[in-house]
């Protein structure tokens, strides 16, 4: 289900100077079942934030957070390949067993 979008930019102010922000300096960067991912930038302060909102039960709830990300920077982020359960459970066992200093994990 796709968020309504146009209901959403009415509420989403600027965290730093409370002004609306214009439907051109939002991005979306992610969309899922319920829950959408943007980065916004604000015309008046030129602060940047993303913010995740996920539609539940009781409507829309979103969290924003302040990032020095620039819109195409988080783009980026968001395109590159998520890690798996099985690749944190290999990262843990490893570490479980590894018995050099940190220098050992840096080196290629
Ligand atoms: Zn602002």
């Amino acid at each position: 289900m796709k968020m309504p979008f146009d209901n959403l930019q009415a509420v989403i102010r600027c965290p730093v100077c409370d002004k609306k922000y214009l439907p051109t300096k939002i991005l979306v960067l992610d969309e899922d079942e319920g829950r959408t991912t943007i980065h916004l930038t604000c015309e008046s302060c030129g602060a940047a934030s993303m913010a995740f909102i996920s539609l539940g039960q009781f409507g829309a709830v979103s969290l924003g957070l302040l990032t020095d990300l620039e819109q195409n920077e988080a783009m980026t982020v968001f395109q590159r390949e998520t890690i798996s359960t099985d690749q944190v459970i290999e990262v843990h066992q490893f570490l479980k067993h590894y018995t050099g200093g940190v220098e050992g994990l840096l080196r290629d």
